[in-house]
Formats: structure tokens, sequence, C-alpha cells
């Protein structure tokens, strides 16, 4: 009885993946349990949550003055507190049941650019949703350890995390980061460079979503000898109707060249102020690139071109944070030194 009650009470730890496009929760003894889109939907007129993650994403765009769809961590930043903390409790929810006698302790990953009042916000929305005790991890930390790489050894390792919000580099050594950038330009730019090259280009107008889909069927960064060409459909600036053009990767690649850019030279300023050992260590082993950005294709080539560096995809860039956090919930003891704890607040509730 004693035991069970033990193994309880260890079983709902978890690690909250907070990214800015997905949110993922890993449960202690279970691995990834909830995995879904960061979109809540609120019914304007009560403030009631109608649906949250996928159901939720599929009325962006297309809800009535009564309903809105928002993106809480929209721009890497806590765009909506009430959204964010909403959805974090939301999602909390699915794993953790009241009928446990403990709280569960808690990792969150937020991105490594967002303020401490911002720190803080999320340590809120997870003490109000039922934490026991909140540590937070860096994202590029959690990521290296979910990419396997390993950051406790005296060797400089580069992960270069693609979200949707932010991009995020950082070169990693003895369970520390040594230098790292993090800039709010990553999946969501593309898309929106995406419905802003169509409007110049071709007058039509994109949805965001639609957008997206564009880049994942379409997007490149590099040329390869096999690019798709597809018919895409949007709203005619001029006649107001709908119409369909067809686009090549090309043109796609002509339209992310800007954003694509900025990315790069975010991964060239991180090895500049790289310590030269460090930086040896990296032209050896290579930089691992992860986050869903890091599915776009042809971007390992790009960086590879750009900064002379072995480039490798993470296994499952989609999943490296939250199996990295997930490995800090298993594994308690032997990665504290990679949590920030939560020491000076001690809550009575
Ligand atoms: P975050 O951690 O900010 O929530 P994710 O790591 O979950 O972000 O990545 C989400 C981003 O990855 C979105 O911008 C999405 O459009 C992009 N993405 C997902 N799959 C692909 C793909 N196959 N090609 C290009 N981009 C992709
Ligand atoms: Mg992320």
């Amino acid at each position: 009885m004693a035991n069970s009650l033990m193994a309880g009470a260890v079983g709902r730890d978890m690690a909250v993946d907070l990214g800015t496009a997905n949110t993922l929760v890993y449960v202690r003894g279970k691995g990834v349990l909830v995995d879904e889109p960061s979109v809540v939907a609120i019914n304007q007129t009560t403030g009631e949550v109608l649906a949250v993650g996928h159901e939720a994403k599929r009325m962006l765009g297309r809800t009535p003055d009564s309903i809105t769809a928002i993106r809480p961590l929209k721009d890497g930043v806590i765009a909506d507190f009430e959204g964010c903390e909403q959805m974090l409790r939301w999602f909390i929810q699915q794993v953790h049941h009241r009928r446990y006698l403990a709280k569960p302790r808690m990792v969150v990953c937020v991105p490594s650019g967002i303020t401490p009042v911002e720190h803080r916000a999320v340590k809120e929305a997870a003490y109000q949703a039922g934490a026991r005790r909140v540590f937070i991890v860096e994202e590029p930390m959690a990521a290296a350890i979910g990419a396997g790489l390993p950051v406790h050894l005296p060797t400089g390792n580069m992960v270069v995390d693609v979200g949707g919000g932010t991009t995020e580099v950082a070169v990693i050594s003895l369970g520390g980061i040594v230098t790292s950038l993090s800039i709010r330009t990553a999946g969501d730019d593309l898309d929106n460079a995406i419905v802003q090259w169509m409007k110049k280009e071709h007058a039509l107008l994109l949805g965001e979503r639609t957008a997206e889909e564009v880049k994942m069927t379409l997007g490149s960064a590099f040329p390869s000898h096999d690019e798709p060409v597809a018919e895409i459909r949007g709203r005619d600036l001029v006649s107001g109707l709908p119409r369909t053009v067809a686009v090549t990767s090309a043109d796609i690649r002509l339209a992310l060249d800007e954003p694509l850019n900025a990315i790069v030279d975010a991964v060239r300023t991180t090895l500049d102020q790289t310590p030269p050992e460090l930086a040896g260590d990296i032209m050896d082993r290579g930089i691992v690139l992860t986050g869903g950005g890091a599915l776009l294709r042809g971007l390992d080539e790009r960086l590879r071109h750009e900064t002379g560096m072995p480039v490798h995809v993470a296994e499952d860039p989609l999943l490296s944070v939250a199996m990295g956090a997930g490995r800090c919930v298993e594994e308690f003891d032997a990665l504290q030194q990679v949590l920030v704890s939560d020491a000076r607040r001690l809550r009575a509730s």
C-alpha cells in the first residue's frame, strides 16, 4: 500500500514544453502524453474556454465575432497571460487528476529570450495549475539533452532550435549554457513572409494556416534537384474572389530569404562569440538543428553552406525539448544541475 502510494506520488511529476507553436507534456514514467498546438478559443461574452489545442487551432481565422482563437505565446513572449494560464491548466488537467494525493513537481521549459517578469508569469501559471514545485529549464538545454548531446562533458555542443516564435542558438558545455542568442524570427515569420510575398507578387491574400501549409509542402531553404510545384488557393486582392496560382519551391525560397538570413546570422553571431576551444569542438562535432523549423527542407544544407560547419537534424525535432525536459524529471537528482529551482518561493496552498 505504502509502496503503491509512493509510486503514485512520483508518477505524476511532469515536464512541460511551453512552446510558442506547440505545447507538450511529458509525464514521469509514461512519456509524452499531450502534444497540441498552443492555441485557446475563448467565448468573448462569457470568458469561457471553448477549446484548446488542435480543436482551437482549426478555429484560427474562422471564428465569428463572439469567439476568439488566440495563441497566448504568439511572438515568443506571453502575449496573453490569462490565455496562457488557462491553456496550461487545461493541458495539465488532462494528465493530472485531483484524486491524486500529492501535487506534482513540474519542470517547465520556456524560450530563453523571455523576460524575468514573463518567467514569473509562467511559474505562477504552473502553480495555479496545481504544481507543488516548479523548476525552469532553459529550452536550448532541454533541446540538447533531448537530442542526445553529452551536455555534461567539457566539450562544446551547439544547438539551434527553430520554433514558431523564436529561434534559440546556444553553445553548451559542462552542463551549462556558455553563449546563447534568442531572436524573434522563426516559423511564424516564415509563414508571414509567404503571405507578404503572395500579396506583392500575385495580389493574392492567404490565411495564416494556408501559408504554413505552403511552407511545409513547398518551402525550402536551399536549392535541390526535385523541387515541387503546387497550386495555391487564396483570395484575389482586386476582385475579392477565390483564385489559384501555381508556385514553385524556388519562388517560396525567394519569399523566405529575409527571415532565413536572420536565422543564419544568429548562428554566425553566436559562433563569433564562442570561445575558440569550444568553436573547435563544434567544428568537429557539428551543429544540431532542432525545433519544428528544422524540418524545413534544406535548412541544414543552407547552414552548412553558410557557416562551413557540419549540421545534423535532430532525430525528432518537434519532440527534442519535451524529451530532454522529460529526462530531467526521470533523473531529477542526476540532472538537478541544469534546473533552475524556485527556492525563494514557498507556497502554503
Ligand atoms: P515551438 O517550440 O515554438 O512551439 P515547434 O518546435 O513546435 O515550436 O515548431 C513549430 C514550428 O515548426 C511552426 O512554425 C511550424 O510551422 C514549423 N514546422 C513544423 N513542421 C514543419 C515542416 N515540415 N517544415 C517546415 N516547418 C515546419
Ligand atoms: Mg520549442
